[in-house]
């Protein structure tokens, strides 16, 4: 393996980057792009609800100053119907008259019938006149129960504001009728001296009793900041915030809401004044009450507006439900974000888009790319495997041709081996047809004596010896004829009993010449998958070797011929009891040209063919380990053929 020293290798590092700090670096990006985007999701949510908000309050504003205008406007002429009426009052003669005289009763009688007149017509609460120290001299209510008449009211501002010449406004409770009513005063001159001073009250209660069915919560607040007039009955004469002690002093002193109760001021808690407006936001608490005790949970939003009722010190509140603002703010918000992820998963789209187009693209170019190299490969290989075609052509008619030559080679070499086996026996066959010959001479040489004697009977005789002879002649040349023919190798069924009786037919002359004792076991009917002629070719080559070997024995010379059927088929075994094959000479048996036996005896061919030979049939040649009979033992395996007798074969051909 190849070491890097460590200063390269650090060098390596820096060069070609870890791609494990690519995905990081990769991831991180990515967070920190999501977060952002996240951000600016959130931030243009916020911004959409701020915008949002501020349009909402400006249009809901605009829709409660418009109603606050028509509350005033209602209130405003409620109290203008009233304005004038002690001023009308303190010119009316009867009046004068009272308060010129005060202790006249009749005059009494005539102001309050006068008083009761106007207040009914009027439909005010109540009318009255009071002298200068604040007694009053006649009321409207003069003859019901709770009259004014004789009550002091000097305490009253709106008395002494009348007083001073000044027209006199004032809403508080009835110290006598514990009512709640708005009070229209107006100083009576007489020569030009302050002799009195006219009153009319008039009850609010039915202005703000349609309030109540308003959807807005509507008030109306005094100078002192006490709610007079409320759509919500219960927040009346409370305040808006807490009264300073220096003001529940003077309001003491007027016993202006001494009836009314403690003044508590309003649960309410206040949110920034909005800036886009005059308006307030503010909180209130469940009920309203006061946080004296237990904390009260705060409600929902209210914009808080107001505006002043001309002429008087009052102003006019309405508290709207910022509910359909906080909606529409959500709303904007929630559309606004949605429109913004969708506007990012559009661009996200897009871009995907266009990076899958390029992608596409780039990956249909380098298909071309390598379609084209293939193409080009394919190209350069169909040429190379041309030529190697044409070289595999020309080699395998070259190898076709030397395999005919080889076979051609082979069968000549088998037919030398034949003649050379011929050849061994040309010495035999001479004496064989020798004899005959012989003997035909003398025969046909007695056979004309004894013509000439007129012995016609011996005469017959050596002719029918001579015709036997000559059968037996013409049965050699035909078996030796038979055997030298260049036969092919065209395999059928033949009985090995046939191929086993033609050799030894063709070797007679030497078996019993040199007294060979021949045996033969052979199982009935076999046969082998082979070539005649051949097979007979390789035992006579067996058995010449055998018959070879067993020269130098003493005693008898044996040799045993046994075909037997094995598993794989039929086999054919020369056994002999010569000396064997020695273990030096066992590795070379099949070798071409290699021979023990002396020049002019052996060639050294003879196994070596039958061993071809053998092959072709699909058989195999082999020494075996032992001989039945103490020397050499050959074993040709055959395949088994259609088995048939030599009778049947001589039927068919
Ligand atoms: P050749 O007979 O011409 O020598 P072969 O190929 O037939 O050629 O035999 C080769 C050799 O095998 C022989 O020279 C001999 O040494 C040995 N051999 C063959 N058959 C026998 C046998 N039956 N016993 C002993 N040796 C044998």
């Amino acid at each position: 393996m190849l070491k890097l020293a460590e200063p390269y290798r650090a060098g390596l590092a820096g060069t070609f980057d870890d791609p494990r700090d690519h995905a990081a670096s990769r991831r991180w990006r990515r967070a920190v792009a999501m977060a952002l985007w996240a951000c600016l999701i959130a931030a243009g949510g916020a911004l959409a609800y701020f915008m949002g908000e501020r349009a909402a309050i400006r249009s809901l504003q605009q829709g409660t100053l418009h109603r606050l205008d028509i509350y005033a406007t209602g209130l405003r002429s409620e109290l203008s119907r009233f304005e004038y009426l002690p001023q009308v009052l303190s010119l009316s003669p009867d009046i004068l008259d009272l308060l010129r005289t005060p202790a006249d009763r009749n005059l009494q009688l005539a102001a309050n019938a006068y008083l009761e007149t106007v207040n009914a017509h009027a439909q005010a609460s109540a009318a009255y006149v009071m002298d200068v120290n604040g007694l009053t001299l006649a009321a409207s209510n003069w003859n019901q129960p709770g009259s004014f008449v004789d009550m002091n009211f000097s305490y009253r501002p709106y008395f002494r504001d009348a007083l001073r010449g000044v027209p006199g406004r004032f809403y508080g409770i009835g110290t006598v009728s514990r009512e709640a009513g708005y009070y229209f005063s107006f100083g009576v001159v007489d020569g030009g001296r302050q002799v009195g001073v006219a009153t009319v009250k008039v009850n609010l209660d039915k202005l703000d009793a349609p309030w109540a069915h308003s959807a807005d919560q509507v008030l109306a607040i005094d100078g002192n900041g006490v709610i007079v007039l409320s759509s919500e009955a219960s927040w009346k004469f409370r305040t808006l915030r807490p009264l300073s002690s220096q003001t529940l002093q003077r309001l003491a002193q007027t016993r202006q809401y001494t009836e009314a109760g403690a003044l508590t001021p309003l649960d309410m808690r206040e949110h920034m004044p909005w800036s886009g407006g005059s308006g307030t936001v503010v909180q209130l608490s469940a009920t309203g009450a006061a946080g004296g005790g237990t904390r009260q949970p705060f409600g929902p939003d209210y914009l808080l507006d107001s505006r002043p009722v001309e002429g008087t010190d009052w102003k006019l509140i309405m508290l709207s439900d910022m509910a359909p603002v906080h909606a529409l703010a959500r709303t904007s918000a929630l559309v606004t974000m949605f429109a913004l992820v969708f506007l990012t998963l559009l661009v996200m789209f897009f871009q995907q888009r266009r990076r899958i187009v390029r992608h596409r693209l780039a990956a249909r170019e380098a298909l071309q790319r390598a379609h084209d190299e293939l193409e080009h490969k394919v190209q350069l290989r169909t040429e190379a495997l041309s030529e190697a075609n044409l070289h595999l052509q020309t080699e395998v008619a070259e190898r076709k041709r030397a395999e005919e030559i080889l076979k051609n080679t082979l069968d000549d070499l088998v037919q030398t081996g034949k003649m050379a086996v011929l050849g061994q026996m040309s010495a035999g066959i001479t004496h064989e047809l020798n004899q005959p010959l012989a003997a035909l001479r003398t025969l046909s040489a007695n056979a004309v004596v004894f013509h000439e004697r007129g012995q016609s009977d011996q005469v017959d005789l050596n002719l029918r010896t001579i015709c036997q002879l000559t059968d037996r002649m013409g049965q050699i040349t035909a078996q030796l004829k038979k055997f030298a023919r260049r036969s092919g190798v065209e395999l059928q069924s033949v009985p090995l009993e046939d191929v086993i009786a033609d050799a030894v037919f063709l070797l007679g002359q030497r078996i019993r010449q040199e007294h060979i004792e021949l045996e033969h076991q052979l199982e009935p009917a076999l046969c082998a998958l082979c070539e005649g002629n051949r097979l007979e070719q390789v035992v006579v080559n067996l058995l010449v070797n055998a018959f070879d070997a067993t020269a130098g024995v003493q005693g008898a010379r044996r040799v045993r011929i046994v075909a037997c059927r094995t598993a794989g088929g039929v086999a054919l075994q020369v056994h002999d009891n010569g000396p064997g094959i020695a273990p030096e000479v066992m590795p070379r048996l099949f070798e071409p040209f290699f021979t023990t036996k002396e020049q002019g005896l052996g060639l050294g061919l003879g196994l070596a063919i039958s061993a071809g030979i053998v092959r072709d049939f699909g058989g195999l040649l082999r020494a075996g380990r032992s001989s039945s009979l103490g020397g050499a033992a050959f074993i040709v395996s055959l395949r088994n053929g259609q088995q048939e007798t030599r009778h049947e074969r001589i039927a068919r051909t």
